[in-house]
């Protein structure tokens, strides 16, 4: 039996499968479901056979109106799940207020792990993720949008934003203009039947994009290298000999025999190597 709490759970960010067990035990108890869009989430609970649940609304409108509704049904009780239209409540949706105005009230706030558009897209970006850094959407306005892309040209970590299908060719104008060597990877309808990947030199992404308009379809997630974290750790004319030796001989080889020679870890040159493979 589960405890009395509000939860946080999160949904698909596309395949309907991507739920996980906890999740849908939390959503078959609640008594109560605040949902981004309830009508959007009544499409998930009918797959997951859930229904006749007391369902509310909780959207950047209302929540703390909801929030005081969410704290009478936990203290009477009741298990309150929180759930947006995909992916995690809180990341770039609502439930900020209501976590804030729970924990206020000595509600306990039970977060379930699950589908998040930014880790996915982090995971398969092909960028380093032991630092890095979420922006959420960037500002639509071109002024704060070059301010935002010039605040990253020294930056030491993977930048990653959410883009709009619609303002996703011009934005990668102005991150191709500002950064040209920089890599980055463009994460299209992650979990969906037209899912890609494209990473390239920011220079080159507007361009790729308008030569096939199938490819600014969807939702995307960005992200941006760093040409500080890049290859930190290993030298320059290291890199190159890597660049050169790979077009003739395997990885793995490639990592073992410069390793015996300049000491660098096989696993660091091994990465490295693949990574420059992969982006010719
Ligand atoms: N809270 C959500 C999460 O955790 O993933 C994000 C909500 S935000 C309002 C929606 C944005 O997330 C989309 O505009 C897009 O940038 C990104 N996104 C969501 N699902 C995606 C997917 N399947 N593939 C690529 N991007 C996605």
């Amino acid at each position: 039996m589960l405890d009395s709490a509000l939860y946080i759970v999160p949904t698909p960010i596309g395949n309907l499968d991507d739920i996980t067990l906890r999740a849908i035990e939390v959503l078959k108890n609640a008594t109560l479901i605040a949902a981004e869009d309830t009508r959007h989430s009544k499409i998930l609970l009918d797959k997951l056979g859930i229904s006749g649940k007391k369902m509310i609304s909780c959207h950047d409108h209302n929540e703390e109106q909801r929030a005081s509704i969410i704290i009478d049904e936990v203290k009477n009780g009741g298990i309150v799940a929180l759930i947006s239209d995909a992916g995690s409540p809180l990341i770039n949706d609502p439930g900020y207020r209501v976590v804030t105005l729970c924990s206020k009230a000595d509600v306990r706030v039970v977060p379930l792990p699950g589908p998040c558009a930014l880790i996915t897209a982090l995971e398969a970006s092909a960028l380093p993720t032991d630092k890095f850094m979420f922006l959420g959407f960037f500002p639509v306005k071109e002024k704060e949008l070059t301010e935002k892309v010039q605040s990253l040209e020294n930056a030491d970590y993977t930048a990653v934003f959410y883009e709009t299908p619609r303002r996703i060719v011009d934005t990668m104008e102005i991150v191709g203009k500002i950064l040209p060597e920089h890599d980055v990877t463009l994460c299209r309808e992650m979990t969906k039947t037209f899912e890609s990947f494209y990473r390239l030199k920011a220079k080159d992404a507007a361009t790729f994009l308008k030569e096939d308009s199938d490819r600014t379809k969807g939702e995307f997630v960005v992200a941006i290298g760093s040409l500080k974290q890049e290859n930190s750790s290993v030298p320059a004319p290291v890199v190159k000999a890597i660049s050169e030796l790979i077009k003739t001989s395997p990885v793995k080889q490639v990592a073992n025999v410069l390793s015996e020679l300049t000491g660098i870890k096989k696993n660091d040159l091994y990465n490295l190597a693949l990574e420059l493979k992969n982006k010719d």
